[in-house]
């Protein structure tokens, strides 16, 4: 199945100026918050290398809906996408094509007529965290700050506010002291009865439970390994029985298998995806575990090539002073990539 976004989307990001990774982010019709994209792999060929901004089309005749968070949540989106691209492309300007394979499986964004910008790469370098920042409608933030307002005016008996502000809240026909209906009505009550917070400091069972659950995450009480993911098992063999196509066909396969189960595999540019291939299967596939509810506990565990990059690791070095890193070598944990001699048994 499909998930098709495009109705709800109102303008992104997409940067793909490294080779590997498409990253960025897409915000939704009245939401205030965006979808992040960290995926693994490149655009098509026409936007490989660069970084797009874009801005949809209001055009009646789509319909476009606006969302509430809670809405995306009910389709169990994952706010994060990991995953691995598909076809990411203007080439049939004006229509802007996008589609992944990550946390809920194959997802498309499918614009026409939308406002496409290029960022001249020199310029993220000095502005990258700004571009990455979505832009929120002013109106929104307008009301969010008058909430604020009246939240700091709790306890002030004079709070005079002027009820002809939204006209139509129900609230306000039947209670002065709070025209919004922001705040609970025992709270004076509970305010003036105890001298301690009106909120409890026992966590409720809901939320121990949920504390249980990120511990057996984070201590891998629950894991299985990554390998029984695999439902059917998957064929794997070892690399160098495969062409380059049949290597980078399979290993779309495994990380798309994997971002279903809320696992990343993020590619540095050293590596390419036999190199991948070869990690996964040989190491990580069958060293891993996971817990096997991460996408109901809406946690996303990420594995990265860096940390096995014999060049990831010089590059440290070089960056951060071979002095500093001769003292802990142990807690970098890098390894060289698997290589020919590293190869034995076929895993599977
Ligand atoms: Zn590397």
């Amino acid at each position: 199945m499909t998930l098709h976004l495009s109705k709800y989307v109102s303008g992104g990001e997409i940067i793909n100026t490294r080779n590997n990774s498409i990253h960025g982010y897409v915000a939704l019709r009245g939401c205030d918050r965006p979808i992040v994209l960290q995926l693994t792999g490149n655009c098509s060929p026409d936007l490989v290398g660069r970084h797009l901004k874009f801005e949809a089309y209001s055009d009646p005749a789509i319909d476009p809906e606006p969302v509430t968070e809670e809405q995306m949540d009910e389709l169990r989106l994952g706010w994060m996408q990991i995953g691995v691209p598909g076809e990411m492309t203007i080439a049939q300007y004006p229509r802007l094509y996008l589609e992944w394979h990550g946390q809920n499986g194959h997802t498309v964004i499918d614009l026409l007529h939308p406002l496409i910008e290029f960022v001249d790469p020199a310029d993220d370098d000095i502005d990258d965290d700004a571009d990455d920042t979505p832009t929120y409608d002013d109106l929104e933030e307008a009301e969010q700050e008058i909430a604020g307002m009246l939240d700091d005016a709790v306890d002030d008996e004079d709070m005079d506010v002027d009820s002809s502000w939204n006209s139509d809240s129900e609230a306000a026909e039947h209670d002065d002291e709070d025209p919004f209906g922001l705040f609970p009505p025992d709270l004076n009550a509970s305010l003036g009865e105890s001298t301690s917070p009106p909120w409890t400091s026992e966590p409720d069972e809901a939320t121990l439970a949920q504390w249980k659950e990120w511990d057996e995450v984070f201590e891998g009480t629950r894991d299985v390994p990554l390998s029984s993911l695999f439902d059917p098992p998957i064929q794997l063999p070892p690399e160098e029985a495969l062409s380059d196509q049949q290597v980078a066909e399979l290993f779309n396969v495994i990380l798309k298998q994997l971002a279903l189960h809320n696992v990343a595999f993020h590619m540095c540019e050293h590596f390419t995806p036999r190199g991948g291939y070869q990690l996964l299967v040989n190491q990580i596939l069958r060293e891993y575990g996971i817990h096997p509810e991460l996408p109901r506990i809406g946690y996303t565990m990420s594995f990265d090539t860096s940390e096995f990059c014999a060049e990831c690791a010089a590059d440290f070095d070089e960056r951060y002073g071979a002095e500093q890193s001769d003292t802990t070598p142990e807690d970098l944990d890098f390894d060289t990539p698997p290589d020919d001699s590293s190869l034995d048994d076929p895993p599977f």
